[in-house]
């Protein structure tokens, strides 16, 4: 039996946590905030596949209609583009404070401990080894290994030793701040055409806003790469508000911001006596900043891969297995979906508004394109490219897509299934080197592989 330490709430970490309990290993979980101030105000949408991945049993009332988005241009005589209908749903809606807490009664059913309002500041590093962590109450705890579930802004992650070639930040253009608020529905006045709204009047380097219409309350949304400024936050309820009398300014819940990652996941998970999982290793849907159902995935996927270390040495080696499966069912479509995420900044609004007016972008289009297929992908955007001469900017961005994607292809199989120091090191190396190559810089107007070719 182990002394597995689990840092944070995070949902990989607390499916991690009863799977392990549930085989009998002492699971201790640490999180910084209270018991009844867990999770978000709010109720997200997430992949059903997920839960039944992790074998959680799906409350009947979580099952809700596939989310039909459309895309609100700049220009109000440009269309708006609402997506296709996709059916049967696959679509749950949890709200988040219930989610967790259903989380957390399955695994302390299996055994494992949890230690609310203990912060934890930094790791503790023996050797090579990550051997616990120490806590704002100055305790050290240690333990056969750490599972880092502390979110985007791990303490943990953020101080790991220059030898485990984990990256201790998320880099530029990497996190949204997410400000989001619920507001009473006015039910006698206008109401909008389509219930869930995306805005495109910022440009990409900006964030984006939603305004999604539910029975008796509108979600706002309004996520910034840099911080959520006051000023813009009442321009844009103002805005809102006179495109949609319907949104009253009532708030009923919500009101905070929290941030989001929006980039490839880690290029190494795991160290000796360490694994990050969730949001702690950047394991969000890049487009989307859906992370739930990969926490559930890769915290099923690193349970598995615990359990098959009978030697109980829990090092790099032994972990790869979880690393190794994470890339090869989840991970490398999800490079693909933040490569795609890369071109996002240099997109004008004005751009998107043009295209949509000219009929040069259908929905069906825009769902593949968020798709991960990459021979369908590139395929379309070969195809858009014939149709794109009268717009030279965007036809020389679509291109540049297709060369990031290629490369990528390229990269993919440099991944080691089995690990050595040397194979590791290489493959983060080369991983690192590209997601640098093809990173958004704010001083160039089109994005980096143009100059390549
Ligand atoms: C506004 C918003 C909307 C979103 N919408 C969706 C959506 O619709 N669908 C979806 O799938 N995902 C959505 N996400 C993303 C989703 O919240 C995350 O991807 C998901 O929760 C996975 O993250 P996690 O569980 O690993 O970490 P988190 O949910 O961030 O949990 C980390 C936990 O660690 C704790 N912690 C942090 N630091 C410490 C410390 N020092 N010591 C101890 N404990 C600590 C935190 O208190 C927290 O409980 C949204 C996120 C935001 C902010």
């Amino acid at each position: 039996m182990a002394n597995i330490l689990v840092a944070g709430c995070g949902h990989g970490g607390v499916v991690a946590a009863w799977k392990l309990a549930a085989a009998g290993h002492a699971v201790t979980v640490y999180e910084k905030a209270l018991r009844g101030a867990l999770g978000h105000e709010a109720q997200d949408a997430f992949d059903a596949a997920s839960m039944q991945y992790a074998g959680i049993e799906i409350p009947a009332h979580y099952w809700a209609e596939n989310n039909r988005l459309t895309f609100i241009p700049l220009d109000a005589d440009a269309p708006a583009l609402t997506m296709p209908k996709v059916e049967p749903s696959k679509t749950l809606k949890a709200d988040r404070r219930e989610l967790i807490a259903y989380l957390i009664s399955l695994a302390e059913a299996a055994g494992a401990r949890f230690e609310f309002g203990c912060e934890i500041t930094a790791p503790i590093v023996l050797g090579n080894r990550i051997a616990g962590f120490v806590t704002a109450d100055g305790r050290q705890v240690v333990g056969d290994l750490v599972i880092d579930a502390c979110g985007v802004h791990s303490p943990l992650r953020a101080q790991l030793p220059g030898f485990t070639m984990i990256e201790r930040e998320p880099g530029p253009y990497a996190v949204l701040h997410a400000y989001r608020a619920y507001f009473r529905r006015d039910t006698q006045t206008r109401q909008p055409a389509t219930p869930y709204n995306v805005y495109l009047t910022d440009d990409g380097t900006v964030g984006l806003s939603w305004v999604v219409t539910g029975e008796t309350d509108v979600d706002i949304l309004v996520a910034r790469f840099g911080a959520v400024e006051a000023a813009d936050l009442l321009h844009v309820m103002r805005e809102f508000h006179a495109r949609n009398p319907h949104l009253t300014m009532q708030q009923i819940r919500g009101g905070r911001t929290a941030d989001i990652p929006v980039r490839q996941p880690l290029a190494m998970l795991v160290a000796d006596g360490y694994a990050a999982v969730g949001d702690a290793a950047f394991m969000t849907h890049a487009l989307k900043g859906s992370g739930i159902a990969y926490s559930l995935m890769a915290g099923t996927i690193l349970a598995e891969s615990v359990l098959a270390d009978t030697s109980g040495f829990y090092t790099t080696e032994t972990l790869w297995e979880y690393e190794r499966r994470f890339f090869r069912e989840i991970g490398f479509d999800a490079c693909r979906i933040a490569i795609m995420k890369n071109l996002l900044p240099y997109i004008k609004a004005q751009e998107v508004s043009d295209l949509f007016r000219r009929g040069l972008l259908n929905s069906e289009e825009v769902a593949a394109f968020s798709g991960i297929k990459i021979t369908k992908l590139i395929a379309l955007a070969n195809d858009k490219l014939r149709m794109l001469g009268e717009f030279p900017a965007f036809r020389t961005k679509l291109r540049n897509l297709i060369v990031w994607l290629g490369r990528f292809a390229v990269l993919e199989p440099s991944f080691p299934n089995k690990y050595t120091p040397e194979d590791a090191a290489k493959w983060t190396e080369r991983y690192n080197e590209f997601f640098d190559s093809i990173r958004y810089r704010p001083q160039e107007d089109a994005p980096p592989a143009a100059q390549e070719q």
